[in-house]
């Protein structure tokens, strides 16, 4: 492919690509071009414990590379490494390799929906050591790590991005692409509540139901099916919920341990959820959740109406996010991690 060539492939309606450029320069979408046109090898990465968004954009990204020739390897930092269950159904999963298997020191690597090098895990380092390094991201706090940045806080996913990218390099999105790219979409944008939800957003997703995604399936394997243990973690955890009017407007928060995992079998990633229906809690202007990892970690995820910027909260206690959805990693115990949290709400 040719550097700015426009392939007669591409999305299968007539609206192209996203619409508008966005906040990312045209002389930087060419140069990615060029990088990319010009690589015999890309490594691909992604945040660690994936979300949607995350593996949906590398997925996708990696199975219009190799269609065009390219050697694809992608990969994601956990220190154990797997799949979340909930996203198993995701197609070209066979250009998923270990970390350990991982290209030391790629010729260009590609970061997707990673606002940080730390969010790479372990392959911070084959990051740190990649002769070109392109991010690809939409969180506003994302420092711009790479030697080229593809960021634009106004993308509703990461998705939204590599669509964009391969248009830029006129491959074609079939329906196994699509499907990544709307995971994300439809993931981040929580089925097209948040506020990330543009026109821009759902033309993308006219054009991905044009490309054949099936909607309805993916609502099903993402929402509308959990084990039995799910639904009683569930059940236990729903009835720690404590509301705090006092804090920020209005808190609502509880936790998961490893504990009330492990009577059920339950992996982390099946709890990740949980968030979702704390915050709907009437009278909670923030709502969080702590999850304690297999590690012992805790994992904690937080929300905001709109009237707090939780992103700057977690922020400031080592984590990140977007300004209503936003995380941050605590080896305190609960307690303190909430007594830390109140203080800045
Ligand atoms: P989650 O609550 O895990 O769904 O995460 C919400 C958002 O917070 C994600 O989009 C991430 O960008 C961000 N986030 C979560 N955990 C962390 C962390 N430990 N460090 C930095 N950012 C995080
Ligand atoms: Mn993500
Ligand atoms: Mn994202």
């Amino acid at each position: 492919m040719a550097s700015g060539e426009m392939g007669s492939g591409g999305a299968t309606t007539g609206v192209r690509g996203g619409g508008r450029g966005g906040a990312v320069p045209d002389a930087d979408w060419d140069r990615a071009v060029e990088l990319i046109s010009s690589a015999g090898e890309v490594a691909l990465a992604c945040h660690v414990s994936p979300d949607g968004d995350a593996l949906g954009s590398m997925l996708a990204a990696g199975a219009a590379l190799r269609a065009a020739g390219k050697r694809v390897a992608a990969s994601f930092g956990d220190r154990r490494f797997a799949v979340p269950r909930l996203l198993g159904f995701l197609p070209g999963q066979d250009l998923l390799v270990e970390p350990s298997g991982y290209p030391e020191a790629p010729e260009l690597m590609i970061t997707f929906d990673a606002s940080t090098l730390d969010r790479l895990g372990t392959l911070a380092g084959n990051a740190g050591r990649a002769r070109e390094l392109i991010v690809v991201d939409h969180h506003p706090s994302n420092p711009g790590f790479g030697t080229l940045n593809l960021i634009d806080p106004a993308a509703a996913s990461t998705t939204a991005l590599v669509e964009r990218l391969l248009h830029r390099l006129g491959l074609p999105i079939d329906e196994a692409i699509a499907t990544c790219l709307y995971v994300g979409l439809v993931t981040d944008t929580g089925s097209f509540r948040h506020s990330s939800t543009t026109p821009a957003a759902h033309e993308m997703a006219a054009r991905l139901v044009a490309a054949g995604v099936d909607t309805e399936e993916i609502a099903r394997r993402l929402w509308d099916s959990s084990p039995v243990g799910y639904l009683r973690v569930l059940g236990t955890v729903l009835g720690r919920v404590r509301l705090e009017p006092e804090v920020g407007g209005g808190l609502a928060w509880t936790f998961v341990t490893r504990a009330d995992r492990a009577s059920y079998g339950l992996p982390y990633e099946e709890v990740e959820g949980i968030i979702d229906v704390v915050r709907r809690a009437e009278g909670a202007e923030v709502a969080v959740v702590l999850k304690e990892d297999d590690d012992g970690a805790w994992q904690v995820s937080t929300r905001s109406r709109g009237g707090v910027d939780v992103a700057r909260v977690c922020s400031a206690l080592g984590g990140g996010g977007h300004a209503r959805a936003a995380g941050f990693t605590s080896r305190l115990p609960v307690e303190e991690t909430m007594a830390g949290l109140r203080a800045l709400l």
